[in-house]
């Protein structure tokens, strides 16, 4: 069986999750799809471009049908959310689609089932109420109602009540869409990790509330909801108990975690739970609301040494007309207060954060905003995003588009800044010594390894090259070693070894 998967780490986890069904259920994987009785694409539809190599991947993944050895083609992910009725008719080769909601399926799919002894694995969320999870109290904020399907009690945030009465997650106008999805997985599901061996991500909470009218993830993902807070501390006991040693914890907004749960200070107290476990060398998360940066999640964050010191805000404006027509609302001059309420907090802390480019109506001046607090804000790492006009999404029939050029020249002048702040700010990284995790080979020349810090996020942020092994004949890739930075380029760094590997 092959396996691709596309998309963010949260399409990632779902992936590991059908995999290990997968895994449980018999199937025996393989990375080549040549050898593959059965592929399947785990898709994602979050802009244009991330649809269209869904789609070629499915075509792509199409012809070993057509012409090789595989009979059976499955496509599960955000795309079928969306389009599962017109995948069907418009790609006959796919035998099966698979919603984000039910990843259980994946199993009938490939003609496999569980063996009858295993526990099942969707006893989720079982009839446990907020008050037995954690506080004692019972729930202000969360409300509860059965969800008949997967047999457990489903919670949810007023403000997400709110939206769905106000029709955020709404899908009348999709042909043949599935209902939207209530899922989470949780520590008795089986999971086949990805990630290299001394990493992993957890889902701590599935969907979003928020009303941002860029982004049409509610509607695929459905309401915000929390996973149990002994279901993340048992998977990430379990996980460290394998051997990894770092944990990522995502969600499309891990500050909410916990309120449909009744959690006042959610994750701080999930931070704080989890940073306890011994072994566990590097916790973060991924992503932060800007108005959900709490003074107590910042002080969990500064009180433990395995907490790495790293926030990833993303932002997506500072004009605030733009940040209104986004339905995001604030504007630079807050964003920069909680700036400093996160550097005064947090000494040394890297920050991240992302912008959208081009959102309809945006003016000259708007971007002129936007430069000036990005030289003021001085971020370490910046993503830049073009604005894509998502059919179904709030920012869709709004007037004023910006024409593509337009976008492309106001990115590039933006990473443009965003460059030379980097610069200056890496140089400072120079003569450091830091704790870095070795992760292979360089891509680009065996004779560089690659590795990451505290302050580097799995995969998205720029790269530590290693160019000197110190006393080592060797490293070992997935081993954590003492090195100091000797060279900064614009976003890249250069350490040599100075010992280890850390026990
Ligand atoms: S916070 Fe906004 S941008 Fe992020 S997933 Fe939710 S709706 Fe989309």
């Amino acid at each position: 069986m092959g396996f691709i998967s596309l998309g963010c780490p949260k399409n990632l986890v779902d992936s590991e999750v059908m995999m290990g069904l997968l895994d449980r259920g018999g199937a025996r994987l393989t990375t080549r799809p040549e050898d593959a009785d059965i592929l399947v694409v785990n898709t994602c539809s979050f802009i244009d471009t991330a649809k269209q190599e869904s789609i070629d991947t499915i075509l792509e993944m199409a012809a070993h049908k057509t012409n090789g050895r595989a009979q059976k083609l499955i496509v599960a992910g955000c795309l079928v959310e969306r389009y599962g009725a017109e995948i069907r008719k418009s790609i006959p080769e796919v035998d099966a689609v698979i919603g984000t909601g039910e990843l259980e399926a994946i199993l009938e799919a490939a003609g496999l089932q569980l063996p009858a002894a295993a526990p099942s694995p969707f006893n989720i969320l079982a009839g446990t109420k907020p008050a037995e999870l954690h506080s004692g109290k019972e729930s202000q904020a969360g409300t509860h109602k059965h969800d008949h399907e997967k047999g457990r009690e489903a919670t949810s945030r007023a403000e997400g009540d709110l939206r769905e009465q106000q029709g955020r997650f709404s899908r009348q106008d999709w042909e043949g869409a599935h209902p939207l999805p209530t899922y989470l997985y949780d520590e008795t599901t089986p999971r086949l990790l990805a990630t290299p061996k001394s990493s992993a991500y957890i889902k701590i909470a599935e969907g979003c509330d928020h009303p941002c009218t860029f982004c049409v993830i509610p509607n695929l993902r459905g309401k915000f909801r929390s996973r149990r807070f002994e279901s993340v501390v048992a998977e990430a006991r379990q996980l460290v108990a394998q051997g990894v040693q770092e944990i990522t914890l995502i969600g499309q907004d891990t500050t909410c975690y916990g309120e449909d749960l009744g959690l006042k200070d959610g994750l701080a107290d999930l931070l704080d739970a989890l940073a306890q476990i011994e072994g566990l060398r590097w916790l973060r998360f991924l992503y932060a609301y800007p108005n959900r940066v709490t003074t107590r999640l910042l002080e969990t964050i500064a009180k433990h040494d395995n907490i790495c010191k790293y926030l990833d805000v993303p932002l997506q404006h500072a004009s605030s007309a733009v940040l209104k027509r986004m339905k995001r609302g604030a504007d630079g001059d807050i964003f920069l207060k909680t700036l400093q309420k996160v550097r005064a907090a947090v000494p040394n802390v890297v920050l991240r954060t992302a912008f959208i480019v081009g959102f309809p109506g945006e003016t000259a001046e708007d971007i002129a905003t936007l430069e000036g607090f990005i030289k003021e804000a001085k971020f370490d790492w910046m993503g830049v995003f073009s604005y894509s006009d998502e059919e179904g999404s709030g920012a869709f029939p709004l007037e004023g588009k910006v024409q593509k050029r337009t976008i492309e020249a106001r990115r590039r002048r933006l990473m443009k800044i965003q460059q030379s702040v980097s610069r200056k700010a890496k140089q400072q990284w120079v003569g450091r010594e830091l704790v870095l995790l070795a992760e292979g080979e360089s891509d680009e020349t065996p004779l560089l390894w690659e590795g990451r810090t505290q302050f580097h996020a799995p995969e998205i942020d720029g790269k530590v090259y290693i160019n000197d092994f110190g006393d080592l004949e060797a490293l070992e890739a997935g081993r954590f070693y003492r090195a100091q930075i000797t060279e900064a380029h614009d976003y890249d760094l250069v350490a040599r070894i100075v010992s280890g590997p850390i026990a």
